[in-house]
Parts: structure tokens; C-alpha cells; sequence
């Protein structure tokens, strides 16, 4: 009997390794031979981070595979991690000119192949620049905090990055799922950084471990990129019985801790329609639940979570319930989730962001038996840090000159999902990393101009 339950648990975290493999030899070859090579080709300017695309295509086509590596994660320092998780159809591949007669080129793919090839092989990409003596701080090291160290490292600064959990990587390494993205890749990109002398400190969260005065104090310049935090209360009856999960912690826990059967046979609710609830309904479907329903207060049309996403969640047995909002959790007798109490929507006008607001449809409540509600409706801000280092912000959404990302003060930067939202681009690690390549540049331009001033 032992012995079955020890299988069962076997199956249920081999359902944790990476879904795709990737590429054979042979296919990578192939592929790579059927990319045109455009002049201007529009994959480039289609990427957030300008990679040069047939390049690397073209180093893969004739073997020389460091070279591509090198010409990926010189334009993203996450580019492995990107491989996996970047919404190709809406960026690279979807600009592909090959969509008009054929199929678009498998960037994606390539990419990931060749920086497999620089993983498996131990490869050393970069080398960090003369020292300069200038020193920056980064909060956090997610992609937007890894990516600015990286260009800040080749350009010759002291950098020091205060990462609040055991490793850095952020998201990458915590929020998403294994089965898409291995801890084991970002962390090769962690320590791509940790190589060119940059400084990681982790378990040091800002605002806790190290005051933001004393960052303030003791560096010449600062990056804030602590990224977005936990997902905010529903507001709801029943939200503190046992059962009730953040799908934070809940995707963070199948990548830190051993996996176990607790799911098994259960029924799970996931609560939202973004990438996160995307994660946690699938994450539940491997933990081996039996039925997982995502519900959404709004329709298809309006859904954050990418198309792809979408299609694998079908694909993985998720069922989705429109147009419906939870409205109270309800308990049995020993405090644990047994049901969730619904309404009905309808859609009425479009509101300020242009997605039809929904309205409750009246005496449509009805209940729905589950063993589990894991909610995922967004991220809330880390409003207490922003305010520590007493910058302008929008609702936790840090303000910035949209040019210099300089916040209201003059020696802070901020990049990431910390600037997310309120009109800023889409939440996308491909995004942050750009945006923490900017960083480092603004930083260093606005020096070179302080330069010429004084000269
Ligand atoms: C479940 C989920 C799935 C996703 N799937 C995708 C996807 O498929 N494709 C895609 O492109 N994007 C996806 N995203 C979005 C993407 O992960 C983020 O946009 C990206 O990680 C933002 O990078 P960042 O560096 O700004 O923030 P983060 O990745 O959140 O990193 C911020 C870092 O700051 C640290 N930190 C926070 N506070 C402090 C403090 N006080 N002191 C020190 N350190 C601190 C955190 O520990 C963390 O390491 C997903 C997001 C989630 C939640
Ligand atoms: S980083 Fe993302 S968008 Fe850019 S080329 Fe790679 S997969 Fe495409």
C-alpha cells in the first residue's frame, strides 16, 4: 500500500518538469535554414528587447552556437528564461514574415536551443567593464533588477542587488510555473550576473532587513525593482478558512517545497483569468485535483492570460466558468472550504480602461462544492517600500519620466512590474528586462552629460 502511495507521489512531480523539450539537432537545423535573413527584418523591432534575431538564427545554421547564445543575452540578460515565456505570436513570431505565406519561424524555440547549448555547456558569456567607482543599488532581483545589474556590471559600476527571497531571479525563479519555466534556467542567468562581481544579497528584504535610508546613504544611485506583491483580499466571507490560498505562494510552493498529494482527487476554484490564475489552475490540475474551474467575472474577450495560456489551460482540463463572481466562501463545521457561493454577471458600458464593466445579475446566486479557492486576481503594490524611499506613485504604480525612468528622485530609477500598469506596457518579463537595460543606460548617459558639464 506504501509502496502505490510513493508511486502516486513519483507521477505527481514528474507532472512538474518541463512540458516542451525543445529542439532536436536536426530540427534546430532545419529551422534556422528556413529563416529568410530579412534586412529590417521586423522580428527585431517586434522584440522588447531589439535581439538581433536572424543573427543568432544564422550562428545556429552554421554550429556556432556560442555565438547565438552571446547575441541573445547581450540584447537580454533573461533570455533563456524568454525562450520559454515570452508571448511569441504577439512579438517576434507574430511579425515573422513568413505568417503570410507559411509559418512563421519557430524564434522561440531557436532561442531556447541555443541557450540551452550555453547552460549544458557551462559558457561564460561576458566579461564585466573597467571599474568606474560609482555605485548602485538594485531592490530586487527579478528580470527588470538582474537586467540592469548585467549592463550596469559591463559598464564598469559597483552593484549591489538586495533580493528578498533565498535566490534571486524573481518571478522567474518563484512565480512561474516549473513545467514552463525551470528553476534551473534562471538561476544560470543569476549566476551569469553573479560572475561579472556583481553583489547579491539575498534574504535581504529592503524596508526590514536594511532600511531605505541607509541605501539612500551609502550608494550613489538606486534602482528600485521589486516587481509587484501578493494577490490583494477578495473582500469576501469565508476568505480565512483553510483552503483558501494567494496563487503567489500557491505556484511559489510546487517550485520550493516538495510536492505532495494534498490535491489529489479534489476539487480547486481558481478565482481570476490573468497569467497567475492561468498557472494556479494548471499548477492544480498536475497536483492531481479532479476538477478546476476558473471563474471570471467578465468573458473570454476581456481575459488578461495570454491565447496561448489559454489553449494549454483547455488542453490540461481546466473549465471556465464566465461571466461569474464569487461571493462568499463557505466553510464546514471544522473551518475548511467546501463551497463558493456565486453570482451571475452581465456586461454593461465600457469603463476608463475600454473593458466592459460587469454588473451583478440579480437572485442568480448558486453554489459550486470545491475543496479548494485559490485566488488570482491580480498582484497588489508594495506600497510601504515606495513610500520608505518617499516617491510619487499612483496608486502603487511608481511614477517616472517616461524617458530616464527617473522617479521623483533624482538619484532613484525604477523598471519592472514596479512601474506596471496606469498606462506603462504590458507586465511581461521580456518588458521588465528592457526596461532594467534602460535603466542602466539612463543612469549612465545622464553621468556622461554631468561629465560634459563640468568639463
Ligand atoms: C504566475 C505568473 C505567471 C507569469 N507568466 C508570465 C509569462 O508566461 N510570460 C511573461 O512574459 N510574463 C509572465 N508573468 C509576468 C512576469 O513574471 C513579470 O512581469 C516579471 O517577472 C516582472 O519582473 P520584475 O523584475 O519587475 O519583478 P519580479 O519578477 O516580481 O521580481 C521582483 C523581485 O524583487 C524582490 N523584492 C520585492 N520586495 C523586495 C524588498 N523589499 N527588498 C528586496 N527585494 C524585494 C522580489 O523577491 C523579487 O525577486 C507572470 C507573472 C506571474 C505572477
Ligand atoms: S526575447 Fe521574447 S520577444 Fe524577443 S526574440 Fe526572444 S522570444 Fe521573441
Amino acid at each position: 500500500m506504501k509502496e502505490v502511495f510513493q508511486t502516486e507521489i513519483e507521477r505527481l512531480k514528474s507532472n512538474f518538469e518541463e512540458v516542451d523539450t525543445g529542439l532536436s539537432n536536426q530540427e534546430a537545423l532545419e529551422e534556422s535554414n528556413r529563416c529568410l535573413y530579412c534586412y529590417d527584418a521586423p522580428c527585431i523591432q517586434a522584440c522588447p528587447t531589439g535581439i538581433d534575431i536572424p543573427s543568432f538564427i544564422k550562428k545556429i545554421s552554421t554550429g556556432n552556437l556560442k555565438g547565438s547564445a552571446k547575441t541573445i543575452m547581450a540584447a537580454n540578460p533573461v533570455g533563456a528564461s524568454c525562450a520559454r515565456v515570452c508571448p511569441t505570436e504577439e512579438l517576434c513570431e507574430g511579425a515573422c514574415v513568413l505568417n503570410s505565406s507559411t509559418k512563421p519561424i519557430m524564434i522561440g524555440n531557436l532561442q531556447r536551443y541555443a541557450t540551452d547549448w550555453a547552460i549544458r555547456n557551462g559558457q561564460e558569456l561576458f566579461s564585466k567593464g573597467p571599474q568606474n567607482g560609482i555605485s548602485v543599488a538594485i531592490i530586487g532581483g527579478g528580470p527588470a533588477g538582474l537586467s540592469a545589474a548585467r549592463e550596469l556590471a559591463l559598464l564598469g559600476y559597483t552593484v549591489t542587488i538586495f533580493e528578498a527571497e533565498e535566490k534571486a531571479g524573481g518571478l522567474n525563479s518563484y512565480g512561474i510555473v516549473s513545467f514552463r519555466l525551470p528553476q534551473a534556467i534562471s538561476f544560470w542567468e543569476v549566476s551569469q550576473v553573479e560572475k561579472l562581481d556583481v553583489d547579491i544579497k539575498t534574504n535581504t528584504r529592503v524596508g526590514k532587513d536594511i532600511s531605505a535610508r541607509e541605501i539612500t546613504e551609502n550608494f550613489d544611485f538606486i534602482i528600485l525593482a521589486a516587481g509587484m506583491a501578493n494577490v490583494p483580499s477578495l473582500g469576501i466571507e469565508g476568505e480565512n478558512l483553510e483552503g483558501v490560498y494567494d496563487a503567489i505562494e500557491f505556484v511559489k510552493n510546487t517550485k520550493t517545497s516538495e510536492i505532495t498529494d494534498a490535491f489529489l482527487n479534489k476539487k480547486a476554484v481558481v478565482i481570476g483569468a490573468g497569467n497567475t490564475a492561468i498557472d494556479a489552475a494548471t499548477c492544480s490540475v498536475r497536483l492531481g485535483a479532479q476538477n478546476v474551474k476558473i471563474l471570471y467575472r467578465r468573458t473570454a474577450e476581456e481575459m488578461t492570460a495570454y491565447d496561448f495560456e489559454y489553449e494549454f489551460a483547455k488542453q490540461e482540463g481546466v473549465e471556465f466558468r464566465w461571466l461569474t463572481a464569487p461571493k462568499r466562501i463557505v466553510g464546514n463545521p471544522e473551518g475548511k472550504v467546501k463551497a463558493i457561493e456565486c453570482v451571475k454577471m452581465k456586461l454593461g458600458e465600457p469603463g476608463p480602461d475600454g473593458r466592459c464593466r460587469p454588473t451583478v445579475v440579480e437572485n442568480s446566486e448558486f453554489l459550486i462544492e470545491t475543496d479548494a479557492v485559490i485566488k488570482a486576481i491580480g498582484q497588489s503594490r508594495h506600497l510601504s517600500l515606495i513610500e520608505q524611499f518617499g516617491l510619487q506613485h499612483d496608486g502603487g504604480v511608481v511614477k517616472i519620466d517616461p524617458l530616464t525612468y527617473k522617479t521623483s528622485n533624482q538619484k532613484i530609477f525604477a523598471c519592472g512590474d514596479v512601474i506596471f500598469g496606469k498606462g506603462q506596457g504590458e507586465a511581461m518579463v521580456v518588458s521588465a528586462a528592457n526596461q532594467g537595460k534602460k535603466v542602466a543606460h539612463a543612469i549612465h548617459q545622464s553621468l556622461a552629460k554631468a561629465d560634459s558639464v563640468t568639463a
